[in-house]
């Protein structure tokens, strides 16, 4: 292959064994040399798996509407906070593996049903800055292991604050309107694969996003794909901030 065609996914794939060999893993949790996240810090990503499905939110409704259910694997802090930091913002993208089939492992105890994986995409400048989009790494794996299949079929049209900065009544603000259908209509659905743009009608999707506070973020994604025909959309996430 002529150098000057290397595709950019096969340098960052190299640069990343360089660097993987410069700075060996340690885990997120507790600092160890080895795997992103050591057997000892795992459990920490399933605190929630033996609870029933359906334990109430704590919040003024009990799940943000239109959602019809939504799940998380633990709460926000320790390890699991460090996880999410680590993906996030320290570019440790293997930690998508571990964190993905927690969630998957928390919506087979707990999901009710649903057919198709979404993730709540950042926004394409944040997603380009950071090499990926680490609600939609997580999303691929937590399909791959419910063997459903996945679909990056919104967009964020709207770069939105931080949510953590608002309070309650800004956040459904702040997140109204700034996600959309990417490529609307631009493929079809029928040979159990769906490709961006996908069409959503008739189906019930799985939502799937790294940490959710009120769940409003969720609440708008899930109106986009009401508004295009989803029968159905229900939720999944890592961590439950409060
Ligand atoms: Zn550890």
């Amino acid at each position: 292959m002529n150098p000057s065609e290397t595709p950019l996914s096969v340098v960052r794939a190299i640069l990343d064994r360089v660097l993987d060999a410069a700075f060996p893993a340690r885990c997120a949790g507790c600092g160890r040399e080895g795997p992103p996240l050591c057997r000892s810090c795992l459990p920490a990503l399933d605190a929630r798996l033996d609870l029933p499905a359906g334990v109430p939110l704590g919040l003024p409704a009990e799940i943000p509407v239109p959602l019809l259910q939504l799940e998380w694997c633990a709460p926000f802090r320790g390890i699991v906070r460090d996880a999410l930091h680590r993906l996030k913002y320290a570019g440790e993208r293997r930690l998508a593996e571990p964190l993905g089939m927690a969630a998957a492992r928390r919506w087979e105890r707990a999901g009710v049903g649903a057919d198709l994986v979404m993730h709540v995409p950042v926004h394409a400048e944040r997603a380009r800055a950071r090499g990926y989009d680490q609600a939609e790494l997580v999303a691929r794996v937590a399909a791959r292991h419910l063997d459903l299949p996945f679909a990056a079929g919104l967009v964020r049209v709207r770069a939105t604050t931080a949510q953590f900065d608002l309070d309650r009544a800004d956040r459904a603000a702040n997140v109204a309107g700034a996600f959309a259908i990417a490529g609307a209509g631009s493929s079809r659905v029928g040979d159990g694969r769906v490709r961006p743009g996908a069409d959503v009608r008739g189906r019930w999707v799985l939502l799937v996003d790294d940490v959710m506070t009120t769940g409003a973020t969720l609440a708008a994604c899930a109106g986009v794909l009401e508004a295009a025909g989803a029968m159905a959309v229900s939720a999944v996430t890592i961590a439950r901030e409060r």
